[in-house]
């Protein structure tokens, strides 16, 4: 089959490989690419394996065995360690990562699996995965008012839009106009810079992000670090600001198998629009290009079909 596999920093190539082995084999409908995608491609990441490696976390298709439509979750909690059996998996000590969508087929463990609301576009439940990170985001400022994102890309979008549709009025920073205007057409406002707020998630994933969003919380307020920063980066916090003004940083990572259900039943019951979202949808080998083309302008995923 063909694949895209990451052979080191910035060094990704679409080549023919063995077919996947494993407990279900799917073939991907669509993978979509994220802002992790592009550190991962860059930097490399703690949860790929040793290069040459599969490649692709956003992963939608069907089961070879079964027909099913299937999503298929970037990651298996171990159900054993401390952390999972205090309701914690999103922090699994043990987590199994399950990579390989930029490919025509991905073998995946049954637990990865999670069936597709009828009606879901293979591209719309693929986005599912990082929602799901939005849902869990969002649970961790739980009991604040007055929510802020900092970033209005995918991820930033995505918490926005789970807010306004609890009906609480959101405020979205960024600096690049389009993003703003994405952010007011799901209903949230749209500034250069944030000031102040009870609530303020971090959703760019940089450090000089995480700064920005300790100096937007008013006192005695609640950061989620919601975008985690390149392995190796050194982030200098004012430490001052947390302990005279007493602000609470909780970090944000990843989702629980019912955190991915509830992102789909987000999108199948149209809570969340995806289509903005959605960029070109291109073939395996126009990928390299797409990942290097950078974030500018709008904020948007393209759809890997590999069928293409
Ligand atoms: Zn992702
Ligand atoms: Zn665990």
């Amino acid at each position: 089959m063909r694949a895209a596999i990451l052979f080191g920093p910035e060094d990704l190539r679409v080549q023919r490989v063995p077919d996947p082995e494993g407990e279900v084999i799917v073939t991907v409908e669509a993978a979509t690419t994220c802002g992790t995608d592009v550190k991962m491609w860059r930097h490399g990441h703690r949860a790929l394996g040793p290069y040459p490696c599969p490649f692709g976390h956003e992963t939608a298709g069907l089961r070879i065995d079964t027909g099913e439509r299937v999503l298929v979750s970037d990651s298996v909690a171990c159900e054993s360690c401390p952390q999972c059996r205090s309701g914690r998996p999103q922090i699994c000590r043990d987590l199994s990562w399950v990579l390989g969508g930029f490919a025509e087929r991905i073998a995946a463990p049954a637990g990865a699996l999670h069936p597709i609301p009828d009606g879901l576009p293979a591209a719309a439940a693929a986005m599912a995965e990082p929602l799901a990170a939005a849902v869990h985001a969002v649970a961790r400022g739980t009991a604040c008012a007055d929510p802020a994102i900092l970033g209005g890309g995918p991820m930033g979008l995505m918490i926005a839009s789970l807010l306004t549709a609890q009906g609480r009025s959101v405020t979205l920073a960024d600096p690049h106009p389009e993003r703003r205007r994405q952010a007011e057409q799901i209903g949230a406002r749209g500034v250069t810079e944030l000031a102040a707020h009870e609530l303020v998630f971090e959703a760019v994933g940089r450090p000089e992000a995480w700064r920005a969003a300790i100096g937007a919380a008013r006192p005695g307020g609640v950061v989620v670090l919601v975008g985690g920063c390149p392995l190796g980066a050194e982030v200098q916090l004012p430490t001052g600001a947390v302990h005279y003004d007493e602000l609470e940083l909780r970090g944000a990572f990843h989702h629980s198998r019912a955190e991915v259900d509830a992102a789909l039943s987000a999108l199948a019951a149209g809570h969340v629009d995806w289509r903005p979202l959605a960029g070109d949808t291109i073939a395996l080998e126009e990928l390299p290009r797409a990942l290097a083309s950078g974030a500018g302008g709008r904020a948007r995923k393209w759809v890997v079909d590999p069928r293409l």
